[in-house]
């Protein structure tokens, strides 16, 4: 502050008066200073004289400086005090002659004070000497110890090199203070020598012409004035003070209240030893914290043995690692995938990552879920005579329906829209105490893959041939399916009753499949019956029993349940409904079961006619409540113990078709240049379809349909085929490929119909799967490659060509006939022969583009991608229109 001023004329003295400058004269003041935050100090101002030394004459005031400026080591050391005093003595020695204001001779008081205060400069130099040599040594040690420093440290090390230079500087400077000081004390020895002139210099310990030597003695000052804090600026005041005698303990004080965190400070300075180790312990402190911070997972790492399935989610190999999933996710995102935390990753993908967490792996197979839900065979000793299951199979039309209608006495064709079996359905009749156990595959051709699966829980199969029909493709189908199944035939020659019948015509025809009926010399049993007319049916259900006591079908009842789902739907009112066939074990309400990928607890089940039952063994097809979604025909049903291992499974399950569902995607995705180039080669085009139903039956029977429209043109591509209602997430799969969504018997929820309409997606309803396929029918031919109708616009004439640069070949015509029309096609016809077909590149009439160019008029012509145009050719141009053909 005002020591910059002029050093020479004022001090300032903050509060404490220990300074000893006080003087009984009147040339003290005090000053108020203000602070900002209203905080203010009283400071003490006193004006010296300036005093003119005379060669020869001593002075005075030097010896008050070292003693005055060091006020805190005059209080603390004892030693210091008659330093202390000196000033005092010193003073009253310069103010006593107050008639003369220069002293001549030393008296004694003086020359001991002065002495003294000699003998003080001497043992602070000493010690500061010493204190200089202790900081180089400690900066050599901490050199040292910062070479191996590591990389965190080399911001901080930056700063304290710069700390360094400066404290050199510093040092520097404090070496010339010293020399001036030295130079001082031969001048006080020798007081008469002109060097002492420099009163300023001459002081021993003096800092102020050192201070304004170098810049850093500033800072204290500095210090003082952006600390509004008291105790601070007295620190740094108190520093100024101190900084000539001691310098470096007050820089240390001075500069650790801004950089306590830095060791650089203390290390510079040579700080006390407590307070360097602390700041080395932090620093290191801090430095293990990063090291812990990337090593943490090799730190705290319990091995363990993690248990892969073929697929895990990201969450999920965590938590068996016992990791984070972040760092899970860190590790696959170093390998360039990003994934999610709920994504699913491979077994091999999941393998490497716990190995590079330092793991063991034990791949298991998922499948080891599924492991005893079908118990292996039971002991011939439990088992137990079954009922026969039979299939019906036939060609369409021949009288599957009636004929199980006519065993049953009841009406289901009736009650079927369309007059066509739509589900598949199982019943079971009584023959003479013994029961039968019917399932009536649908008839109709797109019935055939269902009927496939039906054939699996089939004992016997009745081929039904209509006499009046004979042997037809899907009767051969048929015996294809029940030879696959290894189920014996019992041949029903239906119609019988019909004028035309001809059994005999059937029996001869079966040949030819290797059917060989008993009449014939063969093995097959053959009945003549009339579905109609209820002729011989006894016989056919005796003949049934007979065949299967030939097999002695057996199975044990006292088991857990296993069967197959016949066919399931999606009852409004009752949920989710399957009919289970059983096939082993019984099967009761609260059993918990898993059937495909779904899974529901027995609420309750009805028999054929709709009446509750309390058990169902084997052979018996019970209506099954109590899904918690719709099951598909052909599922296999098991009773597992608990809900947990229900879900164990079903999650394993669903999880396998979503990734089967999601690597079709992607393949489709995939091939989709491949469709296209496979579409340009051979022309043939995909129709894409979304098709619900209500029963899995009628799904497949449409599916089945509309694959069999295809032609070599054009051919339905069913990207989905499910029973329930219309979902949001089937508009979202129709969407992706531009398909529309067909529903049978089924609805669209109300934001499936919002999205459709979001999206452009049309939703159509059938109840009749004949009008259904024949208005797929009918939409796939719109989009067979239409017939081409070309429409004669006009003629022009090439007159002159003109070469344009960037353009290129231009021709300059007149329009002969009709008009000419921008984006048109046109021929390049000469000598009535056409050289070029091609589209019309630009049409200009003189140099503005334009629409259309009519007869009579001139115009400036180019093709796209041909420049071999001359004068004379003739440019017809035309329209082609395009007309949708049906199939
Ligand atoms: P499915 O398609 O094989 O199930 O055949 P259906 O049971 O629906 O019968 C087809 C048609 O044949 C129906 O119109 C029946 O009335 C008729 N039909 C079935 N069995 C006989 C029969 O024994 N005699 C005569 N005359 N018609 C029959
Ligand atoms: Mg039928």
């Amino acid at each position: 502050m005002s020591d910059t001023k002029n050093p020479g004329d004022k001090t300032i003295s903050v509060e404490r008066k220990t300074l000893g400058l006080k003087r009984s004269g009147g040339d003290q003041g005090t000053v108020r200073q203000s602070f900002s935050h209203g905080r203010s100090k009283a400071v003490v101002v006193e004006k010296k004289k300036r005093r003119v030394v005379v060669p020869g004459q001593e002075p005075k005031a030097d010896q008050s400086a070292p003693a005055a400026k060091r006020p805190d080591e005059a209080a603390e050391a004892p030693r210091a005090k008659p330093a202390a005093e000196a000033p005092q003595a010193a003073r009253r020695g310069v103010q006593r002659p107050k008639g003369g204001n220069v002293l001549r001779t030393l008296t004694k008081e003086e020359a001991e004070a002065r002495a003294a205060a000699l003998k003080m400069a001497q043992v602070r130099e000493v010690e500061e000497r010493k204190q200089a040599e202790e900081d180089a040594k400690r900066r050599a040690e901490e050199e040292a110890r910062r070479k191996v420093e590591e990389e965190a440290r080399r911001k901080v090390e930056e700063e304290e090199r710069k700390q360094r230079e400066e404290e050199e500087a510093r040092l520097a400077a404090e070496k010339a203070a010293d020399e001036a000081r030295a130079a001082a004390e031969k001048p006080a020895e020798a007081p008469a020598q002109p060097a002492a002139a420099a009163p300023e210099a001459a002081k021993p310990g003096e800092a102020r012409p050192a201070r304004t030597e170098r810049p850093a003695g500033a800072r204290p000052a500095r210090e003082e004035e952006e600390g509004g804090d008291d105790d601070r600026s007295k620190g740094g005041l108190r520093a100024v003070k101190r900084q000539k005698p001691a310098p470096t303990p007050a820089r240390t004080r001075g500069g650790d209240d801004r950089r306590r965190s830095k060791l650089t400070i203390s290390a510079a300075t040579g700080g006390s030893d407590e307070q360097r180790s602390r700041s080395l312990a932090s620093l290191r402190r801090r430095r293990e914290k990063e090291k812990r911070g990337s090593q943490q997972v090799v730190r705290e790492k319990i091995m363990r043995e993690v248990i892969l399935p073929e697929a895990i989610t990201i969450q999920e190999l965590a938590n068996r690692m016992a990791e984070r999933a972040v760092d899970v996710i860190k590790l696959l995102m170093k390998q360039g995938q990003m994934m999610k935390i709920n994504d699913v990753i491979d077994a091999d993908t999941a393998e490497l990552i716990a190995v590079e967490m330092g793991h063991t792996v034990k791949r298991v197979s998922e499948a080891d879920v599924e492991e005893g839900l079908f118990s292996a065979e039971d002991a011939p000793e439990n088992m137990k005579p079954r009922p026969p299951v039979v299939t019906i199979m036939g060609h369409v039309d021949h009288g599957k329906t009636s004929l199980l209608d006519a065993i049953r006495n009841s009406k289901v064709v009736t009650g079927e829209a369309g007059g066509i079996t739509q589900h598949i359905g199982a019943y079971q009749v009584e023959q003479d105490g013994n029961k039968i156990t019917f399932i009536d595959t649908p008839g109709h051709a797109a019935f055939s893959q269902m009927r496939a699966r039906g054939a699996k829980s089939t004992d016997i199969v009745i081929l039904v041939v209509a006499a009046d029909d004979g042997v037809m493709p899907q009767t051969k189908e048929a015996i294809a399916h029940a030879k696959a199944a290894d189920a014996p035939i019992i041949v029903a020659i239906n119609k019988i009753d019909k004028v035309g019948a001809d059994p005999n015509r059937v029996r001869t025809e079966l040949l030819q499949d290797e059917i060989v009926v008993e009449s014939m010399g063969g093995d097959v049993i053959d009945v003549e019956v009339s579905a109609l007319k209820g002729t011989n049916l006894d016989k056919l259900l005796e003949m049934i029993l007979l065949q299967s006591e030939v097999l002695e079908l057996k199975a044990n009842p006292d088991r857990k349940a296993e069967g197959i789902v016949v066919e399931a739907q999606l009852d409004r009112g009752r949920g989710p409904v399957a009919t289970v066939l059983v096939q082993k074990g019984t099967l009761r309400p609260g059993d918990i079961l898993v059937a495909g990928a779904e899974w529901g607890r027995v609420r309750a089940m009805l028999d054929e006619d709709g009446n509750q039952v309390p058990e169902a063994g084997p052979s018996k097809p019970v209506e099954v409540l109590g899904f918690q979604g719709t099951p598909e025909a052909g599922d296999m049903v098991a009773v597992v113990e608990n809900e947990a291992r229900a879900r164990e499974i079903v999650d394993y399950r669903q999880r396998q078709i979503r990734e089967k569902a999601s690597v079709l995607a992607s393949g489709a995705r995939g091939s989709l240049e491949q469709m296209m180039n496979r579409l340009q080669e051979t022309g043939k085009k995909e129709f894409p379809l979304v098709l619900k139903g209500d029963v899995q039956g009628s799904v497949e029977a449409i599916s089945h349909a509309l694959n069999e429209l295809g032609t070599d043109e054009v051919a339905a591509r069913i990207l989905l085929a499910g029973v329930g209602g219309i979902t949001e997430s089937d508009v979202t799969l129709a969407t992706a490929s531009k398909a529309p969504i067909i529903g049978f018997n089924v609805r669209a929820n109300k934001q499936a119909r919002e999205a459709a309409a979001r999206e452009g997606i049309e939703i159509r309803y059938y109840n009749i799967i004949y009008d259904l396929v024949d208005d797929i029918k009918a939409a796939m031919s719109g989009l067979l490659s239409p017939e081409r109708r070309e429409t004669f616009l006009g003629n022009a004439e090439i007159k002159e060509i003109f070469h344009i640069s960037k353009v290129g070949k231009v021709a300059g015509c007149l329009v002969t006939e009709g008009v000419v029309e921008r984006g048109a096609n046109v021929r390049l016809i000469r000598d009535d022969v056409v050289i070029h077909e091609g589209q019309l590149g630009t049409l200009k009439r003189f140099k503005d583009e334009v629409k259309s160019v009519e007869s009579g008029q001139e115009c400036g012509m180019n093709f796209v991608n041909y420049q071999d145009m001359r004068p004379g050719d003739i440019i017809e141009c035309f329209r082609v229109e395009e007309i949708a053909r049906t199939l």
